[in-house]
């Protein structure tokens, strides 16, 4: 028996299979991420093509079936094409950062519609940035994804020994392999260190704050993120990131 679902979906990724067809992986409203194959779609007629292109948001609709992996996509049109994102380049590869996190790190057809919302406000957020907050409000919704992956860092106290952290404008110990801040007597070799207006912003951001971020804060996320990343989720390195 085939259900067949409509919802809501965020393009994370494409893949080319096969002569015409492609691999689409969504973040869908009610059933989180989604692989289905659109047969056909690289035909130069195919009605679907104009709607796949990476973080468009689409109304879908596909055929779920108990016995397959992979779904087949029937249809797609774009309700939102995120033109003034996409007419500028560092605001595409910035898009492309939650895209790549979510499509490598959700589990499949799991439903997280925080993840879903989180996307939405973020493609809304980088369509208004101003061109210099472009990589800050990227590593702010970053983070904010990260408990989606099961990866919160911890920063209210030490995250070995639950002991208050005074750092009276002091730089930060934070543990990349116990990820979160610690006291000095859990100091490990995997301790970084971060400014004190970091802790502030990473704060401010889990406790769903305004933050405004500093330049030195978006160069401290820029040196820590990759390695908290890599050690927590399986060496998982994003592309994206890297021509941030
Ligand atoms: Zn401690």
């Amino acid at each position: 028996m085939a259900n067949i679902i409509k919802t809501h979906g965020f393009v994370l990724n494409t893949v080319p299979f096969k002569e015409s067809s492609m691999f689409v992986s969504l973040l869908t409203r009610q059933n989180g991420k989604v692989k289905l194959v659109a047969k056909g779609v690289r035909r130069p007629k195919s009605r679907l093509c104009g709607a796949l292109e990476r973080f468009s948001l689409d109304e879908i609709i596909y055929y779920r079936r108990e016995s397959k992996d992979v779904y087949t996509l029937s249809d797609a049109v774009v309700i939102q094409g995120y033109e003034r994102i996409r007419t500028h380049p560092q605001r595409v590869n910035a898009a492309l950062v939650l895209c790549e996190f979510f499509d490598k790190t959700l589990p499949p057809e799991e439903p997280h519609t925080h993840a879903f919302s989180l996307m939405d406000n973020f493609l809304e957020a980088l369509t208004r940035a101003p061109e210099e907050q472009i990589k800050s409000t990227t590593y702010a919704y970053l983070l904010k994804a990260l408990p989606d992956a099961g990866v919160h860092p911890r920063i209210d106290s030490c995250v070995r020994c639950h002991a208050p952290i005074e750092y009276n404008n002091k730089k930060v110990d934070f543990s990349i392999g116990a990820g979160g801040i610690v006291c000095e007597r859990d100091f490990d070799d995997t301790v970084v260190f971060m400014h004190h207006d970091t802790l502030d912003a990473l704060q401010g951001i889990y406790k769903n704050r305004s933050v405004v971020m500093t330049e030195r804060t978006v160069a401290d996320l820029a040196r820590m993120l990759p390695d908290y990343l890599y050690y927590h989720l399986d060496g998982l390195a994003l592309n994206s990131l890297k021509h941030l």
